[in-house]
C-alpha cells in the first residue's frame, strides 16, 4: 500500500509509533523514525531488523521542541531521500495532574511536545512536500480531544490543539495536494496508558462498548489506511478508533 513512499514517523521507537513504523514498512515504505534518544532509536532498529532484515528504516533523534533542530533534521532527510511522502507526529507525553497541583511548567511542557513539537516538524515538512507536488500529514490526536478528561487537563488542551491544526492545516494545504488528517486513539496498551493512575483506566474501561482497550496494531491500521491511496479524498478528518468509548 505504499511502495516506495518515504516517511517520517515520531515517536517511533514503542507503542502506537513504533506499530506503526512496522505498518509502513510491511507495506513497502521507507521510514525514517524518531525517538527520544540515540539509545532507544538503536534499540527499536535492532528489533525491526530482527524482525525482516529487509525493511529500509532508520533513524534520527532531533530536539523535537527545537524549531532549527527539527527543520534541519528534516530537511536532511529530504535530501538523502529525496523526498517525504509522510509525515507522522506521533510522539506525545500524557498528563493527569489536577488543576490545583499544576504548575505553570507542567503545562507548559506538555504543550511544548504535545502542540509546538507538532507544528515545529509540520513547517519544513509542508513546503518541501509542495515543491514535491503533494504529501500527507497524519497527526496522533485522541479521544480527550472529544470529551475532555477528569483529570489533567493540559493534555485534552493539547489534543484539541492537534485537531485544530489538522482540520485548518487540511483547508490550507489542499490546493497545494497536501492531505492533512489525524487519528484520535482510544484507550490503547502501550506504555503510556499502564502509567496512568489505574482508577483512571479502570474508569475509562467501563465505558468502552467494544469492551477492551484497542491494541496499538489496531491504531497503526488507521495510520496506514490514512497515508495509503485508498485515503486519496481523505482530508482534515480526526479519525476516531477507540470502541466507540467518546460516545
Ligand atoms: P509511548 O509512551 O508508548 O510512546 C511515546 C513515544 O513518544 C515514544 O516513541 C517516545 O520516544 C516519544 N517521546 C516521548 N517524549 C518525547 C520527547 N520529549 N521527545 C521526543 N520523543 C518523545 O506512548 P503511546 O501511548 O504510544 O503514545 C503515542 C501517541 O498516542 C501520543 O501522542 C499519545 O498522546 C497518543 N495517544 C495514546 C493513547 C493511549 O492510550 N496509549 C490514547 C490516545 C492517544
Amino acid at each position: 500500500m505504499l511502495k516506495n513512499k518515504v516517511a517520517v514517523v515520531t515517536g517511533g521507537t514503542r507503542g502506537i509509533g513504533y506499530q506503526i513504523v512496522r505498518k509502513y514498512l510491511a507495506n513497502g515504505a521507507k521510514v525514517i523514525l524518531f525517538g527520544s534518544s540515540e539509545k532507544s532509536v538503536n534499540t527499536a532498529l535492532e528489533q525491526l531488523k530482527a524482525e525482516n532484515a529487509d525493511w529500509q528504516v532508520a533513524g534520527r533523534w532531533p530536539k523535537l521542541t527545537d524549531a532549527a533542530e527539527v527543520a534541519q533534521t528534516i530537511e536532511d532527510i529530504h535530501r538523502e531521500y529525496g523526498r517525504i511522502d509522510i509525515l507522522v507526529n506521533n510522539a506525545g507525553i500524557s498528563q493527569s495532574t489536577p488543576l490545583y497541583d499544576y504548575t505553570a511548567e507542567d503545562f507548559d511542557k506538555i504543550i511544548d511536545l504535545n502542540v509546538k513539537a507538532v507544528f515545529y516538524a509540520i513547517l519544513p515538512a509542508a513546503k518541501l512536500m509542495k515543491a514535491q507536488g503533494g504529501g500527507c500529514i497524519i497527526s496522533t490526536s485522541s479521544m480527550v480531544s472529544i470529551s475532555g478528561q477528569t483529570s489533567g487537563c493540559g493534555y485534552p488542551t493539547s489534543k484539541f490543539a492537534v485537531n485544530g491544526l489538522t482540520v485548518s492545516l487540511a483547508r490550507e494545504l489542499g490546493k497545494d495536494n497536501i492531505r492533512v488528517n489525524a487519528v484520535a486513539p482510544g484507550v490503547t496498551l502501550t506504555d503510556m496508558v499502564a502509567a496512568l493512575p489505574k482508577p483512571m483506566i479502570e474508569a475509562v474501561s467501563r465505558n468502552i462498548p467494544l469492551g477492551r482497550p484497542g491494541d496499538p496494531e489496531e491504531v497503526a491500521n488507521a495510520f496506514l489506511f490514512l497515508a495509503s491511496d485508498l485515503a486519496s479524498y481523505v482530508t482534515g478528518e480526526v479519525l476516531s478508533v477507540d470502541g466507540a468509548s467518546r460516545v
